[in-house]
């Protein structure tokens, strides 16, 4: 049979796919797996309709095998049939939405790439020729499928059982890549565990590991494990789940060896159906304020990883929030319109802002301790929020604030602040200083105090830009103590009066 040319598009994004130098070109196999796991998925749901189809032992194997340079990945999912192969694997965008007529320049092409994943053409960023084995359930031929990028052919092939068998032959070296490192068996198992590892079917492996014997003593061999755990802890019933399953997996995942200060774990049904497990930090990191710091939220998309870092989905001023996102409408598929990706993520991104700041407003109304306890670790974070922007999210932020006061020294928020005013107090006095024993030293102060007013402590050095910024608080002005006026309107008319008595 004679080779085949790609349509256009295809082979553009086949290109895209073989030039990806700025993409994670680790997600190949992110990809091909959870093809391999629809694949199960549709095998499964046509034997509950087709008693004749047997879906007992639904599994997907990885092999890595180096003297070949070949990984393969095979499932007993449904298969594909020669037409399949043809539609399915000889064209992308069979729906034909994504669009490579906008002018996108690499850099946003590779970025889509690596934000939603782009399905089996993803091979083509580590192999330079893949060949797709498939026969299809209660079908009796099967076919290969096979490219070396430049076309593609369809042959007639022989294989015992039903499902697909795709098999990368892997690139050399480049400069700018090592592709031997996916030769590694190692390698691999720790991409299936970072992106794979709740896919619910076992991806099974031949692993190193150690037998031990009878003696206590242990001999290196190499066996066929599942290598996945099937299940993500966000997935579990929370009454099955402990604090400490909940704090080793933050460790884990996360690097933070010390415990959580509060785990957030929920589900939202609905438009944007999601399932979240959220952490707020105990200590903020050494490089939090830094360009450094990354953000520990991870994103999800039906078990699936798509993306560490996934700042889409929480506002800047909750950054802190390490976590896992994990979303049961977003389409892996770039075939889909970006447009509709970002709608989803808006959505997203709304419930989880306002999933936090019903938390932090809880901990702070019920447990006043431990909320200034993360106040002193992320309370500038919150600042920054407040002022950020010309103060566009300081109502979202505002009551979250908190201030020492002349009050016992403690900090309160503006709103108790404001229940405590004097009937005739107008504003709100602030004074400014290193530290409060400083301020306390202030002439003014006194004055004011004497008056009966609260006076919070601006010590940290934004305090008085932020207020600036912000100007009031439900319709009180910030004032310092410096230029407080402290006469009251009936003192003003007795001193005009004194004044025109003596004249
Ligand atoms: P997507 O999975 O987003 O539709 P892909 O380019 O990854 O796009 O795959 C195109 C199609 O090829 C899939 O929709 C599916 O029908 C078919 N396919 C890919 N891998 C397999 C597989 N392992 N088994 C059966 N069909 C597959």
């Amino acid at each position: 049979m004679a080779i085949k040319q790609f349509k256009t598009e295809s082979k553009r994004l086949l290109d895209l796919m073989a030039n990806s130098i700025y993409t994670n070109t680790d997600i190949f196999l992110r990809e091909l797996i959870s093809n391999a796991s629809d694949a199960l998925d549709k095998r499964h749901i046509m034997s509950l309709t087709d008693t004749s189809i047997d879906a007992s032992n639904l599994k997907i194997n990885v092999d890595v095998n180096k003297k070949e340079k070949t990984i393969t990945i095979s499932d007993n999912g449904v298969g594909m049939n020669k037409q399949e192969l043809e539609d399915n694997l000889g064209t992308i965008a069979k729906s034909g939405s994504f669009d490579f007529k906008q002018q996108l320049d690499d850099k946003q092409e590779a970025d889509i790439i690596g934000q939603f994943g782009v399905g089996f053409y993803s091979a083509f960023m580590v192999a330079n020729k893949v060949e797709v084995l498939s026969k299809k359930v209660n079908t009796d031929k099967a076919y290969i499928w096979s490219s070396d990028m430049e076309g593609y052919e369809i042959k007639e092939a022989s294989k015992d059982d039903y499902g697909t068998t795709i098999t990368l032959h892997v690139k050399d070296n480049t400069k700018q890549k090592k592709y031997d490192n996916y030769l590694e068996s190692n390698e691999i198992q720790g991409l299936v565990k970072k992106y794979s590892d709740y896919i619910r079917y076992p991806i099974e492996m031949m692993v190193e590991t150690y037998d031990y014997k009878e003696d206590g003593k242990s001999e290196k061999v190499t066996k066929l494990e599942t290598v996945n755990s099937m299940q993500p802890i966000w997935k579990k019933n929370k009454k099955d789940i402990k604090q400490e399953d909940y704090d080793n997996y933050y460790s884990q995942e996360f690097f933070d060896y010390s415990k959580p200060l509060k785990t957030i774990h929920y589900k939202v049904e609905g438009n944007t159906s999601y399932t979240a497990l959220l952490y707020i930090p105990s200590t903020r990191p050494y490089n939090y304020f830094t360009t450094d710091y990354k953000l520990g939220l991870k994103l999800y998309s039906r078990g699936v990883f798509i993306k560490d870092e996934a700042k889409e989905i929480v506002s800047d001023y909750f950054r802190f929030i390490r976590g896992v996102v994990d979303s049961d409408d977003l389409s892996l598929n770039i075939s889909r319109e970006i447009l509709q990706q970002d709608y989803q993520m808006e959505t997203l991104k709304k419930s989880v802002d306002k999933k936090i700041k019903a938390t932090l407003t809880t901990m702070l109304e019920k447990d006043r301790e431990t909320y200034e306890k993360f106040y002193d670790e992320f309370g500038g974070q919150l600042k920054y929020g407040c002022y950020d922007n010309f103060g566009i999210n300081k109502d979202v932020l505002i009551d979250l604030l908190l201030f020492k006061s002349t009050k016992e020294d403690k900090y309160v928020t503006l709103k108790e602040y404001e229940e405590r005013m004097k009937k005739k107090q107008k504003e709100i006095y602030f004074a400014s200083g290193e530290s409060i024993e400083k301020i306390k030293k202030q002439p003014q102060l006194e004055q004011v105090l004497d008056k009966g007013y609260e006076v919070l402590y601006f010590t940290d050095t934004v305090d008085e830009f932020l207020t600036q910024i912000i100007r009031e608080y439900d319709g009180k002005q910030f004032v310092s103590i410096q230029k407080a006026d402290l006469t009251s309107e009936d003192e003003k008319k007795e001193l005009e009066k004194k004044a025109t008595d003596t004249k």
